[in-house]
């Protein structure tokens, strides 16, 4: 069964096509800059990747031009349209509503969009996504998967603000955590490699990418992750704060005549690693500031890898004990240097870790030594491969 993967961004939408049998990608790409002038990534399985600049008003353009691409008669990846069998979309937040991956129907549409002011700048789109795939691809089944679902098995004392009660009656304001989809797949892959029952093991999965949420996994099920009602609590990451005093934001708000949007701007866009450091979100680039002496990217590099250290020390006890810790997405499965930070931070649960086996980057390895108590992992996640998984289970 062939399954196109669609991830739509406001002005973005990222493409996959996975033969769900051999789980090979047969093509994948995006688009980029949808209703400002727009521009597509197309890459067949062992071809070059081509670009081309198109006028793209709406992300229905945008999927015309994907599936003109993936029938091209000279680089196309599939002869017709045909053989797409089912397209799996992936829908960031899914509210209390779904606990799990669904087949969508008007039903779910009208669901999805009562979730809309959770993931005001998120939810919008994928529906623009996913009405722009029924439009062009009509009685193809398609199937949601919820980048909140896997978090719903949270309890309450995990969810739960310490805030008045009647805002979560009225407004359902709570955690939701975000990276599902990932923290599921690394976990569910933590338990194969090791050969132990999924069902028992207490599993820390750090996703560390330019988004960062750390999953505490209790036998199979999220038990507390980092991220909140929005993906901005928690780990500091790119150019996220992550978790801060709400009072300090008064504080910020009165000194430079901020509201609260132009707060929520800074905290989202202006601070993390980038606003730290004033150097970059990206570790590639922190790292070498940081070897070449600049003190701000060494701090950035520092907090980041103590906020993850706390992060997992508060998991480990909300679990009482874990017995596996894994690391992925860009940071995770590439930055040695950050997992050793975070690992020596870890000693006292008994953490060993294996310094050759640490430098490699962004391949499944395990780098905690023979006789670590705790096993430690780099897992690369891929969350689109379990979105064409579920797509398939759903719709066989
Ligand atoms: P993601 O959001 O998972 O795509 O991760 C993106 C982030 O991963 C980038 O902003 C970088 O900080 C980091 N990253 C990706 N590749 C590398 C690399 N080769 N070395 C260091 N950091 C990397």
């Amino acid at each position: 069964m062939n399954v196109l993967v669609i991830n739509c961004g406001s002005s973005s939408l990222k493409y996959q096509v996975i033969d769900s049998e051999s789980e090979q990608v047969l093509a994948k790409g995006l688009c980029e800059r949808i209703g400002i002038d727009g521009r597509l990534v197309y890459q067949p399985a062992g071809g070059e990747k081509e670009i081309t600049d198109a006028p793209m008003p709406t992300h229905k353009e945008a999927v015309q031009m994907v599936l003109d691409a993936l029938t091209n008669e000279k680089t196309g990846a599939l002869k017709s349209l045909d053989e797409i069998d089912a397209i799996g979309h992936r829908i960031v937040h899914g509210g209390e509503k779904f606990t799990s991956s669904t087949i969508i129907n008007d039903d779910v549409i009208k669901t999805v969009e009562e979730c809309n002011d959770l993931a005001p700048l998120h939810n919008p789109a994928n529906i623009i996504g996913i009405n722009a795939c029924r439009d062009l691809m009509p009685g193809v089944p398609m199937v949601g998967v919820f980048d909140t679902a896997f978090h719903q098995t949270m309890p309450k004392e995990a969810y739960m603000y310490g805030i008045p009660y009647e805002y979560y009656d009225k407004y359902k304001v709570r955690k939701y955590g975000f990276h599902g989809t990932s923290h599921s797949f690394v976990s569910k892959r933590a338990a194969e490699i090791t050969g132990r029952d999924y069902g028992s093991l207490k599993t820390i999965v750090c996703h560390l990418g330019n988004g960062a949420s750390i999953c505490a996994v209790d036998g199979g099920r999220s038990v507390d992750t980092s991220m909140g009602l929005s993906p901005l609590e928690g780990l500091i990451m790119g150019t996220r704060s992550g978790d801060i005093d709400p009072s300090a934001l008064e504080f910020i708000a009165n000194k430079e005549g901020l509201d609260i949007s132009g707060i929520l701007q800074i905290l989202n866009k202006k601070s993390g690693v980038e606003g730290i450091s004033g150097v970059s979100s990206d570790f590639r680039d922190l790292e070498k500031a940081s070897s070449e002496g600049n003190e701000r990217a060494t701090l950035a590099i520092d907090m980041f890898a103590y906020r993850v250290a706390k992060y997992v020390g508060s998991y480990a006890a909300a679990m009482n004990g874990v017995d596996v810790i894994c690391f992925t997405a860009g940071i995770g499965e590439n930055t040695g240097f950050i997992r050793k930070k975070v690992c020596d931070r870890l000693g006292y649960l008994g953490i060993a870790l294996d310094e050759s086996a640490n430098s490699t980057r962004g391949e499944e390895i395990k780098i905690s030594t023979a006789d670590s108590k705790v096993e430690v992992y780099v897992i690369p996640t891929n969350e689109e491969l379990a979105i064409a998984r579920e797509t398939v289970a759903l719709v066989k």
